[in-house]
């Protein structure tokens, strides 16, 4: 069984596209997302427009504030400062990767923690860790939704998620934890990997490496997300870092890239800027 993140989130957007149109009469307005990109990278220019798109189709209000690579850091920080005062702004997102001479960090978290769509404040972090009510961040979210979706039963599962970065493998990792799974975490020093991931009911994969995971490191009949999102060296064209063709005979059931994970960040990332919207005009 292949789960389509581009079905899912398409059913998904549809439900907020109708949520989102009621909210003029009931709140005067609708949500507000601000996105930043900084520089011309063409992966990052193409995300940005993704995100542009989604929030056209749901009705949510988006602006992209373009800002060149050479912004000084001060000046991108004084930028968000401005949105975070702006009562018409709900959410706000910076695209990653930042230039070099840009702390990721820093720009983290300056964002305002009610404004943090992405859910990476160091404050939604400690929250999500601690069980308290936060923004999950996109990408954990919508795996999560996929594995409902399709029906896996995750308490009691055995998970194993490859890679341990704060935007995907840990944050992963621990929203499987809070379903109940027993979750291993593997990592480039991972002794014997292929003996780990032999193990795992789920495995979630978030390396950045195209079609690493073989069908020698799956058991038969595992439930399989892959994460990744790679140039294929040989054909130029986007792929996994599972090699999908190979692994999807002995899964039971498989994320495919693209149409896969990516779809569902973009649809969280709507949801969260609801929420963020929904929690404001509450207060
Ligand atoms: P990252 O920060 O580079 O982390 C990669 C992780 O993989 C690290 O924890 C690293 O281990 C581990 N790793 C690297 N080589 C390994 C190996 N040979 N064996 C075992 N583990 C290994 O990357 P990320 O931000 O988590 O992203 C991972 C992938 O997901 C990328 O392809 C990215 O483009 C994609 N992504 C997709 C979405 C989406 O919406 N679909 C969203 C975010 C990211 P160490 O910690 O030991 O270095």
């Amino acid at each position: 069984m292949i789960i389509s993140g581009k079905e899912l989130s398409a059913r998904l957007k549809e439900d907020m596209r109708g949520e989102v149109s009621t909210f003029p009469e009931k709140y005067g307005r609708v949500p507000h997302l601000v996105v930043i990109l900084v520089g011309d990278d063409s992966a990052s220019a193409s995300y940005v427009k993704g995100k542009a798109k989604a929030s056209e189709f749901v009705g949510i209000r988006n602006t992209t504030v373009h800002r060149p690579a050479t912004i000084p850091e001060e000046e991108l920080l004084d930028l968000i400062r401005s949105l975070n005062a702006d009562d018409t702004v709900d959410g706000i997102l910076v695209q990653l990767p930042l230039p070099d001479h840009i702390s990721e960090a820093r720009v983290i978290e300056t964002i305002s923690k009610e404004k943090d769509v992405d859910g990476f404040h160091p404050l939604n972090v400690a929250a999500l860790w601690q069980k308290q009510p936060c923004t999950l961040p996109c990408t954990p979210k919508g795996i999560i939704k996929m594995l409902k979706f399709a029906g896996v039963e995750i308490k009691g599962k055995r998970a194993v998620v490859i890679g341990r970065s704060n935007i995907v493998g840990l944050p992963v990792a621990k929203l499987l934890l809070d379903e109940n799974a027993t979750v291993t975490i593997a990592h480039s020093r991972t002794g014997n990997l292929p003996s780990v991931t032999r193990e795992a009911d789920i495995l979630v994969v978030a390396i950045g490496k195209p079609r690493f995971v073989t069908a020698d490191m799956v058991s038969d009949g595992a439930v399989v997300i892959d994460v990744g999102v790679n140039r294929d060296p040989e054909t130029g064209k986007l792929c996994g870092d599972v090699d999908f063709d190979a692994v999807a005979s002995k899964a039971s059931v498989i994320t495919p890239v693209p149409g896969g994970v990516g779809p569902m960040t973009i649809c969280c990332l709507m949801e969260n800027t609801i929420e963020c919207f929904l929690r404001k005009v509450a207060r």
